[in-house]
């Protein structure tokens, strides 16, 4: 059997609706369907997610939200009447989010997410009533009842190990499954939800549990492109790569798929094909274990900005025992995650996201650096883009830093840091934010455009 997920896009409307039937129907192994809530209809538009968020926020600053209330069932029914729904189903969701709106409010992170896992958790029901609808048998299952637990960090859930087992079991399920994504249920029973765009990850975890041959996902273009296609525009399509490759990708701003929803699926060598829904003849792209390295080094450039560096340099510092690990409680202290620590004999530079640190916390880190490990020298600088370029055959070819360098210097990048794994799946190349586009562009011209004679 094959697990299907359409994204939010994909349900907006009852029209996406109508081909998202039209794709599970033609193809008799899809039989577990996971829904995103539904998405932006247009690009000024806005998510039923946030839309949930903000209802959630008002009643517990105000106790109440009746506009944003019949906004929210109002999605849900225009899809419903697009598609020739009764009403019965719309009742349903607006008593259901109603209930949820008076539950217990004493941990508001915990309220928040009920309320926003009622986006994918309604439109599971909505969907399986219209597949019914459309004579085809159909149901919704509730995450609890299939045994998806999580661990309870609220927006940040982590599969527990015993779901898969539990999943295992829907095999037994007649017809098809409709599943919500995004969420599951901690050991008390209450709802968490995983990181924003958490609907993949639940994809892959029935995948993993239901042992599918195939996990696809359905979003809405027609492949995972070589490069951002808003900073080169129509950029070559990636027709296949590893989950590596892809991890390292959507880890720097590829947005097509979640980085957390590759592990399930990898763990049981499940291959994911990632599709359009708006164009579901189109190939796509997908992710396996293995390919062949046929198409030269390089599979993808990505770019994330929006990172810090903290230079740190002391005399001697290659001799000192124990210095890496204080910077690095330094760092936990303040609850501080790193992404990267380029180092030389006597600096090292800690490369972290901007977002964590206001100028309070900032102030007392370099303080206690310079302080507590008797620095020479501390500095921090902003506004810095990680530039990464991935794929899994530099491994095998010499020469590749080379050529990355001598583009990003031909193109009059600055590099600002430079950092390649041990691992050889990508390089980093730091830079100035207002640089990046330049060194993305530099280097899927070298990469991927050159005309070699
Ligand atoms: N609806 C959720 C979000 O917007 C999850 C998802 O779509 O995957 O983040």
């Amino acid at each position: 059997m094959k697990v299907v997920k359409f994204g939010g896009s994909s349900l907006a409307t009852g029209a996406q609706l109508e081909k998202v039937f039209d794709i599970v129907a033609q193809d008799p192994k899809r039989r577990a369907v996971v829904v995103s809530a539904p998405g932006k209809r247009h690009t000024a538009d806005t998510k039923v997610t946030d839309l949930l968020i903000a209802c959630a926020e008002r009643y517990l600053s105000n106790g109440e939200a009746p506009e944003l209330v019949e906004e929210i069932v109002g999605r849900y029914a225009d899809i419903a009447l697009e598609v020739g729904l009764g009403n019965e189903v719309i009742g349903l969701i607006r008593s259901d989010l109603l209930r949820l709106l008076q539950s217990d409010k004493q941990s508001p992170e915990r309220f928040i997410d009920a309320i926003k896992a009622s986006g994918e958790d309604n439109n599971a029901k909505l969907v399986a009533a219209y597949f019914r609808h459309r004579g085809v048998e159909a149901h919704y299952v509730n995450p609890k009842d299939a045994g998806l637990f999580v661990t309870s960090e609220p927006g940040n859930a982590q599969v527990l190990p015993e779901s898969y087992d539990n999943l295992f079991q829907l095999r037994q399920e007649p017809g098809i499954i409709v599943f919500p994504g995004f969420f599951g249920f901690n050991e008390e029973g209450e709802v968490i939800t995983f990181s924003r765009s958490g609907s993949d990850i639940t994809g892959s975890i029935l995948a993993n549990g239901l042992k599918a041959e195939l996990y696809e996902n359905f979003t809405d273009v027609d492949a995972v492109y070589t490069v951002n296609p808003s900073i080169v525009p129509h950029p070559k399509e990636i027709r296949e790569l590893t989950y590596r490759e892809m991890r390292e990708l959507s880890y720097a701003g590829f947005s097509v798929f979640h980085d957390e929803a590759l592990i399930p699926a990898f763990r049981t060598n499940i291959p994911v094909q990632i599709k359009n829904t708006n164009n579901p003849s189109a190939e796509g792209t997908r992710v396996v274990t293995k390919r062949d390295n046929t198409n030269g080094p390089v599979v993808g450039i990505a770019s994330d900005s929006g990172f810090c560096s903290i230079y740190i340099s002391k005399y001697l510092m290659n001799r000192e025992i124990g210095f890496g690990r204080r910077v690095l409680q330094i760092l936990e202290d303040d609850g501080l995650t790193y992404e990267h620590i380029p180092s030389g004999i006597d600096d090292m530079t800690i490369i972290l996201r901007q977002n964590q640190m206001d100028d309070t916390i900032e102030n007392r880190v370099i303080k206690r650096l310079k302080d507590e490990l008797d620095a020479d020298e501390v500095t921090v600088e902003h506004n810095i883009a990680l530039v990464m370029v991935v794929g899994e055959a530099m491994r095998h070819n010499v020469g590749t830093t080379a050529r990355a360098a001598k583009a990003l210097s031909d193109a009059r990048v600055n590099i600002e840091m430079i950092n390649q794994g041990s691992s050889e799946v990508s390089m980093m190349f730091g830079v100035k934010e207002a640089q990046e586009k330049q060194a993305v562009r530099a280097l899927y011209q070298e990469f991927f455009a050159k005309v070699i004679v």
